[in-house]
């Protein structure tokens, strides 16, 4: 029999990642789609069952080749029956049926998961997890989301919201809005957004160097330039990560110090800024873990990147 291959799709708020993958995990072809969240986000499963199709006929291949497709879709997910349960930024209205649309327009079958678990689920099967059944993932990215894998599998929790990592609350007063409706979430202070909020109030209250003369000239800053700046020696932004880091390094305590999983791997654009976030969120952890903890839980960078989130949804096509 020829090799079959699953799909594996990360449904992002602007673009649409597609991968057809074989069932050792291996990317055989991968492509982006945009994501059109107008009219209520209608058009966004037939986009993807046409890029499915066209991609066949462009191979010359027919839709027997595929066994199913797996999904991971932003905000949370029942995985038993493919219902999304809100996402603001495509446009669809609340408790929405994506996997019986996507299954009617692809006639494929669908199983759909947190964008944030498939992540983990890929780094698990073929990154940094390097199979290890007990894992957790925090993507820190323009938000932070989290996976938790126990025992091969990710913990769903009662309604599909386990893993919320990124609101976890970090400042338990005074902390800072999040989009969850909360303040004083992890999300606030170690995404992208958080670092650079942190370091525009940094800044407007007296803060100089480096990042205030690039503010200045560029009229905004990003969370990489506070990252170079403090690999600069800029005073300013070395507080902003130091704070970061210690929120992040005791978030990731407490969490270790309830799973005791084999590996936490970080992932997501700021998990990028290597060792001058990496050091001193370990050395925080490492404060904050029970010794037990200390000794076998592993701090470790995502290593597939975008790639992540289709691996982990064809994983789920695979075995689920
Ligand atoms: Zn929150």
């Amino acid at each position: 029999m020829a090799e079959k291959w699953l799909v594996g799709v990360d449904l992002g708020g602007t673009t649409t990642k597609l991968a057809f993958i074989n069932y050792y995990g291996e990317i055989i072809h991968k492509w982006e789609i945009p994501t059109d969240n107008s009219e209520e986000g209608k058009n966004i499963t037939i986009n993807i069952a046409k890029a499915i199709d066209h991609k066949l006929e462009e191979l010359d291949l027919s839709k027997d080749k595929i066994i199913g497709i797996g999904m991971g879709a932003p905000g949370p997910v029942n995985l038993a029956t493919g219902v999304v349960y809100n996402t603001v930024n495509l446009g669809w209205k609340d408790n929405y049926p994506l996997k019986d649309l996507l299954e009617v327009e692809t006639s494929l079958s669908v199983i759909i998961d947190n964008d944030a678990n498939c992540a983990a689920l890929g780094e698990m099967w073929k990154g940094a997890g390097n199979g290890a059944k007990d894992l957790v993932c925090v993507t820190l990215g323009t938000g932070v989301g989290g996976g938790v894998i126990a025992n091969g599998d990710i913990v769903q929790g009662v309604s599909g919201a386990a893993g919320e990592i990124g609101h976890i609350t970090s400042v338990p007063f005074g902390g800072a809005q999040c989009n969850c409706g909360k303040t004083g979430c992890l999300e606030t202070i170690a995404s992208a957004t958080g670092i650079v909020r942190q370091a525009l109030e940094n800044l407007k209250s007296g803060g100089e160097g480096g990042l205030s003369n690039l503010y200045k000239e560029n009229g905004f800053i990003t969370a990489k330039d506070v990252f170079d700046s403090a690999r600069n020696g800029d005073e300013g932004s070395l507080l902003v990560v130091n704070e970061t880091a210690m929120h992040l390094g005791l978030a990731l305590a407490n969490i270790a110090n309830t799973l005791n999983p084999e590996k936490i791997v970080l992932g997501g654009g700021v998990s990028k800024a290597g060792d001058v976030l990496l050091k001193p969120v370990i050395e925080n952890f490492l404060k904050f873990a029970f010794p037990g903890v200390k000794e076998s839980t592993v701090i470790d960078i995502a290593k597939l990147g975008n790639d992540a989130g289709v691996i982990g949804a064809a994983w789920l096509a695979k075995n689920k």
